[in-house]
């Protein structure tokens, strides 16, 4: 049997730098192996995903050169390769699994399941669901489905014993089955769960190897117990080692930006981002730090993968890009500073910024500075401001970025809306709210419009130049975690969702 990998994201955000680390890892393994990797969409969740979403994963992912050989775009034997496109499927192996009594139809109303997790938290135990549709008497089901009656589809779970498994990085991994929930595998609107859809979909496409993040650890009896239940073979696993944040928690675009737009649009060359997250979690027979994909499928050897939590470091990242950039010729080199921001796809999302304002052509380039590369350092006094105190200018910057961190999209009606309800809320005129966050983004008092430059600039860059104004003005911890709590009251009044 001829290898085959897969990833699975989810269309939601900005294209992640954990899902590239992932799409590394499993298209070098399939052509290590000379099989094949596939891209599949886990679009489930209706209200999160979306096409753009969707779009900005395929470009991500061409951006760093991993084709695939499957996926939604491109086709392939056993699509459609969106679950939003396979719900017939899924339908069809659950009503299976209760057929053969794997599963069962559950009428629990949200307040009952609530009701049950508060008793077992005060009892401390595990929560988890108490079996109480597992008996259900088959007439009375039909009965009611036939009535409308809302339900979900969730599967059995043994009440004894552990479910023992083997995880290719960490050998035999033991979860007792008192752990697992009687998980939901089809959800009210019909739509299947994570674990139904990712069993099915692994079997039916053929995959043979699954790489994934370790998060997914936990949740792997629930697979066995499925791929026992149709009685098909299970693929292997190896569960790699997830980013981190410099703290050591899990990577965060709170703390780090994880956009792939982002770390293109700072001028990181794919082949050393590649390169980059190669180092998460693997290393050359000999060591060495320097080398192209193409390099790492040849030398390929799952058992260099590293278990240790790999931190995701701006510093070493810019340095390896420093190597790349340093190795090119001149003429590469301009081809590079070319194809990354002096293009013209480029240059027409800034036009509309500067048409009305320029006379000379060369009045552009002070003008866009801080859009096109890094804006000046600042200093507590470049926030010096005739109506704002210390305390307020921090607020403002604390209380956008964590407004900002909520924001589901980087629109610029959104944008404004929050903005304007933040003004509202901390009592201060629109014009002076603003004035902190045009320091943060731009390095002037005066800039472009700043809603114009968010927008350009994106979410990710957006946020960390708003993150480094407040270590620009040093605030301390004592007073981040006062202002965290003073944001967390007033976060219910403003226009997020
Ligand atoms: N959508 C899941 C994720 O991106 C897929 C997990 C898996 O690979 O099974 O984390
Ligand atoms: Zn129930």
């Amino acid at each position: 049997m001829s290898v085959r990998t897969r990833i699975a994201p989810s269309p939601t955000g900005d294209p992640h730098v954990g899902t590239a680390y992932m799409a590394l890892f499993n298209w070098v393994f399939a052509k290590h192996h000379g099989g094949e990797f596939v891209l599949r969409i886990e679009d489930t969740d209706q209200a999160r995903s979306t096409a753009e979403s969707e779009q900005a994963i395929f470009n991500a992912l061409r951006w760093l050169g991993l084709e695939w050989d499957a996926g939604p775009d491109v086709g392939g034997p056993d699509g459609p390769y969106r679950q939003s496109e396979r719900r017939e499927i899924y339908a069809e192996y659950a009503r299976q699994l209760v057929r053969d009594g794997h599963a069962f139809v559950c009428f629990c109303t949200k307040e009952r399941l609530d009701q049950v997790r508060a008793a077992q938290q005060a009892a401390k135990q595990t929560t988890r669901y108490d079996g109480h549709c597992l008996n259900l008497d088959a007439d009375e089901v039909s009965r009611r489905i036939a009535a409308g009656d809302e339900h979900v589809i969730r599967m059995c779970v043994p009440e004894q014993g552990e479910c023992t498994f083997t995880d290719q990085l960490r050998g035999a991994v033991t979860i007792p089955y008192s752990q697992i929930d009687m998980q939901v595998l089809v959800k009210a609107d019909g739509m299947p769960t994570y674990h139904l859809a990712v069993v099915v979909d692994d079997h039916l496409m053929g995959i043979t190897h699954i790489l994934r993040g370790e998060d997914w650890l936990n949740s792997v009896p629930k697979h066995v117990l499925l791929y026992e239940y149709f009685g098909w073979r299970m693929p292997a696993m190896v569960h790699l080692p997830l980013l981190r944040n410099p703290d050591s928690s899990k990577l965060s675009k709170r703390k780090n930006p994880t956009s792939i737009t982002y770390y293109r649009d700072e001028g990181i060359l794919p082949e050393a981002l590649i390169n980059y997250l190669a180092l998460m979690g693997w290393s050359m027979p000999d060591e060495r730090e320097i080398f192209s994909k193409e390099e790492m499928v040849a030398a390929f050897d799952e058992t260099r993968i590293s278990l240790g939590g790999p931190i995701f470091d701006q510093t070493k990242l810019s340095w390896l890009n420093g190597q790349y950039l340093r190795s090119f010729s001149e003429d590469e080199f301009a081809r590079r500073v070319a194809d990354w921001m002096l293009n013209e796809d480029k240059l027409r999302g800034l036009i509309p910024l500067v048409h009305e304002r320029v006379e000379r052509l060369s009045d552009l380039v002070p003008l866009v500075d801080y859009l096109v590369g890094a804006r000046k350092s600042l200093t507590p006094e470049d926030f010096n401001h005739k109506n704002l105190q210390r305390e307020q200018v921090v607020m403002v910057l604390h209380h956008t970025l964590a407004a900002f961190d909520l924001l589901r999209r980087w629109q610029r009606d959104d944008l404004f809306n929050l903005s304007q309800q933040l003004a509202e809320t901390l009592q201060l005129k629109f014009r002076d709210f603003l004035f902190p966050l045009f320091v943060a983004i731009s390095g002037r008092s005066v800039s472009l419009p700043l809603f114009d430059s968010l927008l350009f600039l994106g979410a990710d860059l957006s946020r960390a130049r708003l993150r480094d104004a407040l270590e620009a003005l040093n605030v301390s911890g004592k007073e981040r975690k006062r202002l965290d709590k003073s944001f967390a009251a007033m976060a219910s009044e403003l226009p997020l969702e």
